[in-house]
């Protein structure tokens, strides 16, 4: 099956958030990870989640920093400190919205993913992932951690869901004017 046939299915977007929307950290003096993201990834979040998909984060992580950061794009499933324990965490997430694991769609990129790619329905990565992840993924995506790769696998979703013109007629009618 073409890869975008399956992604009509989709109803649910679950992503790991370092080496996916992010990937150098700086170390600031007092030992705080900054991280750099990119904001056409954020764009596509808030879209799919306007657009009615549901949107999950699930993170190695334990800086309560991102949920402020995507909670402002409208996630609020965010699920801090799971680096050996992603399958469980996923597996809530599904239950919490009773979908069926081929609704979803995750991206990871490292080993920790490994067991999350091989549950969810469809299984996407950055073109830097671990080859581990690569191997199993159904779709690579061309552009790298933090370059877009989120982006790149939304606006495939929303495009054949016809959900990208849909916020695009939303757009164009925020944006009349009466002159
Ligand atoms: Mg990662």
């Amino acid at each position: 099956m073409n890869y975008r046939q399956k992604l009509k299915n989709i109803k649910a977007l679950v992503f790991d958030i370092d080496g996916v929307f992010s990937k150098y950290m700086l170390l600031d003096p007092d030992g705080r990870l900054l991280r750099t993201m990119n904001p056409k990834d954020g764009l596509a979040v808030r879209i799919a989640v306007e657009e009615g998909l549901k949107v999950g984060i699930i993170t190695g992580s334990q800086e309560k920093s991102l949920i402020k950061r995507f909670a402002g794009l409208g996630v609020h499933d965010i699920y801090l400190n799971t680096r050996m324990s992603k399958l469980q965490h996923f597996q809530q997430f599904i239950e919490k919205y009773s979908l069926q694991p081929d609704e979803v769609l995750y991206m990871g990129d490292d080993l920790t993913d490994y067991y999350v790619m091989q549950a969810a329905g469809f299984a996407a990565c950055p073109a830097d992932a671990a080859s581990e992840i690569k191997a199993i993924a159904h779709y690579i995506s061309e552009r790298p951690a933090a370059e877009g790769c989120v982006r790149d696998i939304i606006e495939q979703v929303l495009r054949v869901q016809g959900k990208w013109d849909n916020f695009l007629k939303r757009l164009k009618d925020s944006n009349k004017t009466d002159a």
